[in-house]
């Protein structure tokens, strides 16, 4: 198959200025908006430079190699300043003013700019460098787990590997390089290159839904004020937490907190302290409870954990120390410090032998024991 180098360049350039049209409009109303407007930027950059390239032979030469590359370079210095952005990273202007400057620079010089080996070294050069450096920045520092950035990465490394075996081959084989590319040949290298630069492009976008997602499915299952699973979340985690006990077949613990006459330390210090000692319980659940257990907010002042594999000895000894704990503690609001109380209910059951539905019920019979019994205790429902 013969391809046309031409009209491929001139059909990609249109491609990638639709691209950047379509992140242009979606980064208006973007939370990325600073990467969106970067990669948007970077595809107005290729985009054209692509199109001189291209133009080769019908505009004076020193456009169609000295600015075109020179446009790619700046365009893929944009690009890696997007992926910093999306990672909340500081934008770099150098990496965009740099790699174009020292190619201008070097074109200005006779040699280097009569000589086609060279000129495609360097160029090939700034690009492996580059895609190296997007791929490091999209997989390695990204520090939430998007599906996404795994084969932008890999992408990225590929398309950086292939551009060094291109330094190395231009310098190596120089005849055949040019040869190649004045024959109206696409190399492979640059055809994989488009792939790799649609392919990441277009992930690029799927990742901020990704991101977008995340946020939304995190908003909907978390209790603003404190962090914790708001009650319907708590009840699906904790579901499926009681389904993955039955398999094993080990005992659970639930535990449902209720902070002590709340109701007065609203009336008495407002509103906002109330917020600062529901926010220290919590903050005392997750100190207390390991990371495999599920807590949440169920309710204004109620609070429940899900423990596996405890007996009815160390669930105690686990409620007994978060009780104790808040009784110690002096809230401090606005230079005031606040003392409160919190009644426990526990239920310890063989997983396979009860649903949340009947241990919440049980828990809750207890819960009312202790606030009976005086409070700022822990009481546990009979087996
Ligand atoms: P008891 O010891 O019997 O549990 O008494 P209580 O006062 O804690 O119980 P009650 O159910 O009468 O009052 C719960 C209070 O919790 C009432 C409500 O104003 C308060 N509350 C619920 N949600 C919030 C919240 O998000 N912030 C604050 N500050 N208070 C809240
Ligand atoms: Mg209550
Ligand atoms: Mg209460």
């Amino acid at each position: 198959m013969r391809l046309d180098v031409p009209t491929l360049l001139v059909v990609l350039a249109g491609l990638t200025l639709m691209l950047a049209m379509g992140m242009l409009v979606q980064s208006r109303r973007s939370a990325n908006a600073r990467y969106m407007l970067n990669l948007a930027l970077a595809l107005l950059l290729v985009g054209p430079s692509f199109l001189l390239v291209a133009l080769r032979g019908l505009i004076p030469d020193w456009i169609s190699i000295v600015v075109a590359n020179a446009g790619i370079l700046a365009g893929l210095g944009m690009c890696w300043n997007g992926f910093r952005a999306f990672n909340h990273r500081r934008s770099r202007p150098a990496a965009v003013i740099v790699p174009p400057v020292l190619w201008l620079l070097a074109c200005l010089h006779p040699d280097f700019y009569a000589s086609f080996p060279l000129r495609t070294a360097a160029g090939w050069t700034g690009i492996t460098l580059f895609a190296f450096g997007l791929s490091y920045e999209i997989w390695i520092r990204g520090a939430d787990r998007l599906p996404a950035r795994r084969p932008i990465g890999v992408l990225c490394l590929a398309a950086s590997f292939v551009a060094a075996g291109e330094v190395v081959f231009a310098l190596l084989n120089r005849h055949q390089v040019s040869a190649r590319l004045s024959d109206g040949w696409l190399s492979l290298p640059v055809l994989f290159s488009i792939y790799c630069l649609f392919g990441a492009t277009v992930l690029s976008l799927v990742m901020t839904q990704q991101r977008t997602v995340h946020r939304l499915r995190r908003q909907a299952s978390q209790d603003a004020l404190t962090g914790l699973l708001n009650r319907g979340a708590f009840v699906e985690a904790a579901s499926a937490q009681l389904k993955t006990a039955t398999l094993t077949d080990s005992d659970i613990g639930l535990l449902l907190f209720d902070l002590d006459r709340f109701k007065e330390v609203n009336d008495s210090h407002g509103h906002a302290a109330g917020d600062a000692v529901l926010v220290a319980f919590a903050e005392i659940l997750r100190r207390s409870l390991r990371q495999t257990d599920v807590i949440g907010r169920i309710g204004g002042e109620e609070f429940a954990a899900l423990l596996t594999g405890v007996d009815a000895r160390r669930a105690n000894l686990i409620a007994e120390g978060i009780r104790l704990e808040l009784a110690r503690l002096a809230i401090d609001h606005a230079g005031t410090a606040i003392a409160t109380t919190v009644s426990v209910g526990l239920t310890i059951a063989r997983a396979r032998e009860t649903g949340l539905t009947s241990l919440m019920e049980r828990t809750d019979g207890a819960l009312y024991m202790a606030k009976r019994g005086g409070r700022d205790r822990v009481e546990t429902a009979p087996a």
